[in-house]
């Protein structure tokens, strides 16, 4: 007898073996029109996979992420089966599911596709998808799938297959096409029954520069067409949101060929606007019990072979700068992890002085391939919020809670109001891959989940997913469009305080371990502008906005009024400037409309006469006259409310 245990803790018994799309089935119609994918005892499997013993068993639908990556991993297989059927030499690579989507990358050999031909592989990948061709997955030999790509002279596939082990090898069929796969594929094709390719750019093979440049197709497919629709809408309006565009109309930021790509240059009002940011979280750290600090923008490369991040980036990475007479070798800073490291090393510490919490706004440097870059969420040079806490074991459940109460803290104070976490604990079944004692696992781990559950987060636990050297908390935060974008993160460390030797003496008089936290509610602020943006359409909150308003003269003849009244705002500290064009009041609003100013005041004689100015709001339109003295003191209420911190 096989005992099936469902996600809802319901059991199903059945005599014999029986497919994971039976089961379903079996349970409801509706559960077998709209499983995507299977997960037994908790490996990925095929729905059309025998079960013969008993064990848990999870479905996924296209309301679950597992269901969304296996619809796009089998979405790519149809994809792959039309440019082939459309362009018989083309080589076939890799084609993943991603977070919105999937891709495949070809090798066109010298054919070329553009977007002019999505339209055509969109109709045939419908073709194909209309077939209902179920996926099915074999087991070859090595010889065998050797064979197979040897006579299609594919170099690539035969590199992957050169890498996999005999008798581990699979392909996946579906109707007369077959690819090297590892599985997790939905029943059949014709489950997909819209599809939109969105782009296509240069990748190279393996994303190494030095190997041969392949054509990357990307596309998203639906299980209905009122998806898809729901998606284009979506794109357009996250286009009209796109940080890169509201950056430039709101002057905020630039990028410069000759300064380098990936680096950003914060033009004023961006830059005021990052230390608004670094100022309001400064406040909070400060209230918190972090101590700032400041270290260099590079360091010894020793630094970073002792902290084991020059093995992790070092060849990946900006090349080590050499000193001019004595040979020493400095490297561009990755981390700031190994700088705060040694400022704990300055001086002896007592268990008594724990914990010890030391922020940067740090500026690191990674070399991103330039196929990667976008805007501000891809940068070769960032400001991370960093901080780095060392504490004692016992500390460590307290310093997680605070930790989480920051950053709720952060996301609220900019209106994100949306997230969901995710814990990352160790694989149970690999313990060994693990730096750092059971002992303190258990307790970090449980401590993690006893801080969440504490502040009733909405998290839920992946298994595997912690680092070598710790588990760890993320924070993904979901903006206006429904997008989810990875911010903040909490992680243990057990590494770096035995690769630097950091100690503290306990109650006995004994040397023992601090254990480290890093952490950084917005990840780096580089990031966190563009999302912020995207998140609010440029209407940012209050305390934060570049300028409050701007003043606009009917004529030329205002500009004293109009100068008179902005000092007026600016000793009490509100944002302004002044439009004294010869342009038409109408012109004038439309124009700060789409600047985003919240307050517009218009002056003129009567205004000036009477001492007062008209106020229009952004969204509210006209609200009338008011005196100086009176709009200052609305908007200064306004601007405090808007900013948690000052409440
Ligand atoms: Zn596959
Ligand atoms: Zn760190």
């Amino acid at each position: 007898m096989i005992e099936i245990t469902l996600k809802d803790g319901s059991t199903k018994k059945y005599k014999k073996g029986i497919s994971a799309y039976s089961i379903a089935k079996d349970i409801s119609e509706s559960l077998a029109r709209n499983v995507l994918s299977a997960n037994f005892n908790g490996t990925k499997i095929e729905l059309s996979t025998e079960i013969l013993k008993s064990g848990e068993l999870n479905f996924y639908t296209w309301n679950d992420d597992e269901g969304k990556l296996a619809f796009w991993h089998s979405s790519a297989h149809i994809l792959a089966q039309t440019v082939l059927s459309l362009y018989p030499k083309v080589k076939l690579t890799i084609g993943p599911s991603i977070e919105n989507g999937f891709y495949y990358d070809f090798d066109l050999g010298d054919q070329t596709i553009s977007e002019n031909d999505f339209p055509l592989i969109e109709k045939k990948f419908m073709f194909f998808a209309s077939q209902k061709s179920e996926f099915r997955m074999k087991l070859l030999s090595k010889l065998d799938a050797q064979a197979f790509y040897k006579k299609e002279k594919n170099p690539y596939k035969l590199e992957l297959i050169e890498n996999l082990n005999d008798g581990e090898i699979t392909f996946c069929d579906h109707s007369d096409f077959s690819d090297l796969c590892k599985g997790g594929h939905i029943p059949h094709t014709g489950l997909v029954k819209a599809i939109k390719l969105t782009n296509i750019a240069g990748a190279y093979w393996k994303g190494d520069e030095n190997n041969k440049q392949l054509t990357r197709i990307y596309g998203i497919s639906f299980p209905k067409q009122k998806f898809l629709k729901e998606y284009l809408t979506l794109l357009e309006e996250a286009n009209k949101r796109d940080h890169r565009k509201i950056g430039k109309e709101l002057n905020l930021f630039t990028f410069s060929n000759k300064v380098g790509l990936g680096l950003p240059l914060w033009l004023p009002k961006g830059t005021d606007l990052k230390n608004r940011l670094q100022s309001f979280l400064k406040k909070a750290q400060d209230k918190a019990g972090y101590k700032m600090v400041e270290t260099p923008h590079i360091g010894k490369k020793e630094l970073y072979e002792t902290s084991g991040h020059f093995e992790k980036y070092g060849m990946d990475s900006f090349q080590p700068i050499e000193t001019p007479r004595k040979k020493e070798t400095f490297l561009l800073k990755p981390m700031n992890c190994p700088h705060h490291c040694e400022i704990y090393n300055s001086q002896n510490w007592s268990y008594k002085d724990l914990p010890v919490r030391y922020a940067e706004f740090g500026t690191v440097y990674r070399y991103e391939q330039s196929g990667e870059l976008h805007g501000l969420t891809r940068v070769r040079g960032f400001t991370q919020d960093d901080a780095h806490i060392f504490c004692t074991p016992d500390q460590l459940e307290r310093e997680f809670i605070k930790v989480i109460d920051l950053v709720t803290y952060v996301f609220k104070a900019v209106s994100f109001d949306v997230f969901t976490v995710q814990v990352s604990l160790r694989d149970p079944n690999n313990p060994e891959k693990y730096i750092g004692s059971e002992r303190n696992w258990n307790l970090s781990e449980k401590a993690i989940l006893m801080a969440a559950d504490s502040k009733k987060l909405d998290y839920n636990i992946k298994y595997g997913e912690a680092a070598f050297y710790g588990p760890k908390l993320d924070f993904m935060v979901k903006d206006a469009l429904g997008r989810k974008w990875q911010l903040g993160t909490i992680q243990v460390d057990y590494n770096l305080p035995v690769r630097f030797d950091l100690k503290y003496k306990t109650k006995n008089n004994e040397y023992m371990r601090p254990v480290m936290i890093h952490r950084a509610p917005f990840g780096s602020l580089e990031r966190f502008v563009a999302i912020l943006l995207e998140h609010s359409g440029g209407n940012l909150p209050l305390w934060l906005v570049p300028d409050h308003l701007i003043i606009l003269t009917l004529s030329e003849k205002y500009e004293k009024y109009a100068q008179k009244v902005l000092n007026k705002l600016k000793i009490n500290e509100i944002r302004a400037l002044i439009d004294n064009r010869s342009e038409t009041v109408g012109k004038k609003i439309r124009e700060a409309q789409l600047k985003k100013y919240p307050y517009m005041l218009v002056v003129g004689e009567r205004e000036m006469k009477d001492n007062v100015v008209s106020v229009r709001h952004r969204i509210d339109g006209d609200l009338g006259t008011l005196t100086i003295e009176t709009f200052v003191k609305i908007l200064s209420t306004e601007i405090k409310k808007s900013n948690l911190i000052q409440v």
